[in-house]
């Protein structure tokens, strides 16, 4: 149905976990060559193992790199365009999400989060821009959530707003981008089980299943599905949306709607 991404050069941020991983798998199966970017070296080579024994034609290389830090960030775009023969697809998808109230937070970890939640889209999409303007376009597909855009949640602060502010940013960013034939969107996961998920522990996560009118926790390859249709060329015309994929969690008005 859609044209396959083959040979297209991409770059994945968090890519050595959860559902940056799962996006990684997602476009190197569609014949991409995929970066994955994020900081432990170690854990990046299991994940480039783990992608390899899924797509084994697929052309993998790991760049570890802090996705906060302008210089690491500069370095990895150039590198990976480099290496790659140039750039089109930049999934800007790693994140933290301490939970913490406001009370017991300090101003550091507020800072720490809009730093490697927010400001690395900023970073990685201002790298990007001169090689996709070499390239005639792009696209750009940011992982933000559902908590700040939409809902909210006891401990959120400082993530659902760096959450929300991506969305703000990506408004402007395609304004800019428009003119270079560079989209940029953004997918809104709800609950998805991952590692760094999993540590909210079974309580929280069976809570949460609970609330999900299609009744489980999202998988990535749900999350690396959406993010493939706005990477292909059929999506050529969307710029500057959402994609919200949660399994309708956000709909219901209580509990009863669901029963
Ligand atoms: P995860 O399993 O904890 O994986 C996070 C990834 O980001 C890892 O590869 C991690 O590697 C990397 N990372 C963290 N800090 C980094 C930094 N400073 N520089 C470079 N890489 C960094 O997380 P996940 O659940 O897959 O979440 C991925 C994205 O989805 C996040 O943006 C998150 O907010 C969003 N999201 C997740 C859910 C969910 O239910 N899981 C829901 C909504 C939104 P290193 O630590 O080695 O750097």
């Amino acid at each position: 149905m859609f044209t396959k991404l083959t040979g297209r050069s991409a770059i994945v941020t968090g890519a050595s976990k959860g559902i940056g991983r799962g996006i990684a798998l997602g476009l190197a199966a569609q014949g991409a060559q995929v970066t994955l970017a994020a900081r432990g070296a170690d854990a990046l080579e299991i994940a480039h193992a783990a992608i390899a024994a899924k797509a084994p034609a697929a052309k993998l290389r790991c760049a570890p790199c802090d996705v906060a830090d302008w210089d690491q960030v500069r370095q990895m775009v150039d590198d990976a365009a480099k290496v790659q023969g140039g750039l089109s697809i930049l999934c800007a998808n790693a994140g933290i999400y301490p939970q913490t109230t406001m009370e017991d937070m300090d101003p550091a970890e507020w800072d720490n989060v809009m730093a490697v939640n927010l400001r690395s889209s900023f970073l990685a999409v201002k790298a990007a821009i001169p090689h996709f303007r070499k390239a005639g376009g792009g696209r750009v597909i940011l992982t933000s959530s559902i908590t700040g855009p939409i809902t909210g949640y006891r401990g959120w602060t400082h993530y659902g707003a760096s959450k929300a502010a991506q969305l703000g940013f990506m408004r402007s960013a395609a304004m800019e981008l428009a003119k270079d034939n560079v989209t940029i969107n953004a997918v809104l996961p709800g609950n998805i089980l991952t590692e760094g998920f999993a540590g909210n522990g079974p309580e929280y996560l069976a809570a949460m299943a609970a609330s999900v009118p299609l009744g489980r926790l999202g998988t990535v390859d749900d999350i690396a599905n959406a993010v493939l249709f706005l990477a292909s060329d059929e999506a050529g015309y969307i710029t500057a949306q959402q994609i919200v994929v949660d399994g309708g969690q956000v709909v219901p008005e209580s509990l009863d709607a669901m029963a």
